[in-house]
Order: structure tokens, then sequence, then C-alpha cells
């Protein structure tokens, strides 16, 4: 039996084999490319799979997504803007492979679930925080999953006291603030010299003061998104992972206070926002619950 993890990223694939000691070693990875997009990630695919025959394959991608129709649609990648058949295509490449799909942010809210830090909560929030802004709300121990799909894309819920433009085309998104592509742009608007959000990250580390900024813009937006979202599914537990999550005090300090002014609610006392201990592999690592759920339902 051979179970296969991929996740689509915003800047790039992973792919790996399912099993309980996989490490990064194990996970080959490519940036998405200018075209042939599939074949990249069709290479990744065979290049984990082996000669092996593959009997599931999960699949987390950024979205949006259609899970029903088993379509996505990267704005991040221009082949698969308009929507990519991405079950199709694998099963084509894997005849006797259960496929599943699901949001990214849904399968770290998976991962954080079997894995994570809320494995031991019912009702939680997963929010993976890299280029774009994702994720999994949990109720009840369940994962919500919505009605086509894309529940968890907290990217677009709005912030108060922003008014920014979003990719989607409305205004004052979570997203539009706080993901890193905005805050890259952002932080380069003040003159910030660097590039890409690891970058970013790094320079608030040394102290850079644009990037810091940029970094605390980030967490006070976000925070004010968790306040927003805890009173209404009245959780307790609030895992942050990505990029962006490492950055320490210049991304978390702003986003305990904004948490602390913002979630008053008397029930809402024991919220706690804890950085994700799963690093970069969370989401790759809910796409291989995802193919475990695929096997077993066979
Ligand atoms: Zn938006």
């Amino acid at each position: 039996m051979t179970l296969l993890a991929l996740e689509i990223g915003p800047a790039g694939f992973a792919a790996s084999r399912v099993a309980d000691d996989v490490g990064e070693d194990d996970i080959r990875r490519h940036p998405i490319p200018d075209r042939a997009a599939w074949e990249v990630c069709r290479d990744l695919l065979l290049e984990v799979s082996g000669e092996d025959e593959v009997t599931a394959v999960g699949i987390a991608s950024v979205g949006p997504i259609d899970m029903a129709a088993g379509v996505v649609a990267p704005p991040e990648i221009p082949e698969w803007r308009m929507g990519f058949g991405i079950i199709e295509a694998v099963q084509k490449l894997f005849p006797v492979a259960t496929i599943q799909l699901a949001l990214d942010g849904v399968c770290l809210g998976l991962a954080e679930r079997n894995f994570g830090a809320t494995s031991e909560v019912m009702d939680a929030l997963a929010v993976t925080i890299s280029h774009r802004i994702s994720a999994g709300v949990m109720v009840g121990g369940f994962v919500v999953v919505g009605r086509t799909g894309n529940a968890g894309h907290i990217g677009h819920m709005l912030v108060p006291g922003f008014d920014e433009q979003c990719e989607c085309g409305g205004r004052g998104c979570l997203e539009a603030v706080a993901g890193g592509a905005a805050l890259v742009r952002w932080a380069q608007g003040q003159g910030w010299p660097g590039r890409g959000v690891e970058e970013l990250v790094e320079s608030a580390g040394t102290g850079d003061e644009i990037a810091t900024a940029a970094l605390g813009r980030a967490g006070t937006a976000l925070g004010r998104a968790i306040a927003s979202v805890a009173p209404l599914l009245d959780i307790d537990r609030v895992v942050v992972g990505g990029t962006l999550a490492k950055a320490g005090a210049p991304l978390w300090k702003p986003l305990n206070k904004s948490v602390a002014t913002h979630a008053r609610v008397g029930f809402l006392t024991g919220l706690r926002v804890v950085p994700s201990e799963l690093g970069d592999v969370g989401v790759l690592a809910g796409a291989g619950v995802l193919a475990l759920t695929a096997a077993q339902a066979e």
C-alpha cells in the first residue's frame, strides 16, 4: 500500500510518501514554474512514488478549490487560474488510487488535530500565514470543509482599521494586509530593499524597522481576525503556523496584544494563541491524513 501526499502552495509544490517517519529529506519540493505546472507536479509525484503502485493520494491546495469537481484554481499558477482538474490528472497517473482534495487550511486543521497542538481540544482554529493566509476551523472535533470545500478562507475576513485592496476584488481583507505577498509589497513601498517573505522575516529578526513594522501590521490584523472568530465559534485554542509564524516577537507581540484587547467576552478567558509545532510540514501532513482517510474508506 503506497500513499502519497501532495501540497499545492502559492509558491511551490511539495510531495512525499505517507509514513510515520517522513522527514524533511523525504519531501520533494519545487517552486511554481512559469509554465508546465502539471508536468512539474507530476514529476514530483512520480519521484516519490518510485515503482510502487499508488493506492491513495491526499492533495492539499491553496484556494480557491472546487472539492466536488476536483478542481483547483490558484491565482499564483497562471495556467490553473481558471481551474485545473487535479483529481482527474492524478487519477490518470495512478489509475487504482483513491484521491482526496481539500483546502490547505483544512489540511493544516487535520494535521494539528492528529499530530499537533489541537489534539486534545474539540474546538479550535489552525491558521497558516505565509504568502497567503488560510485556516482550518475545527468544531466538535471535526474540521469544517464547507459547501464547496473552501471553508477556512480566513484571509478574506474583514479586519477593522484596514482598507487595502484585496486580490479577490474586495477591500480590507486580512490577506490584503497580513498575507506575505501584501506585506512584502507594503514594506517595499516604505523603502525596504529586500524581496520575499522569508527575507522579510529575517530582516525583522535583525531589527530592521520597516520589516518589524510590516510584521507588526500582520500581527495586529491577524489578532483582530482571531478575536472575531473566537466568540463566533467559542474556541479556546488557536494555532498559527507558516513562514510568518517563525518571526518571533515582531509578529507575536502585536498579535497577542491585539487578541488581548479584543477577545474580552467572559467565555474567552482561556483562549490561547500558540505557534504550530509542525514547522513547514503541517499542510503536507494534513494531506497525508486525507490519503489515510481515503485508503481506509476503500
Ligand atoms: Zn479578499
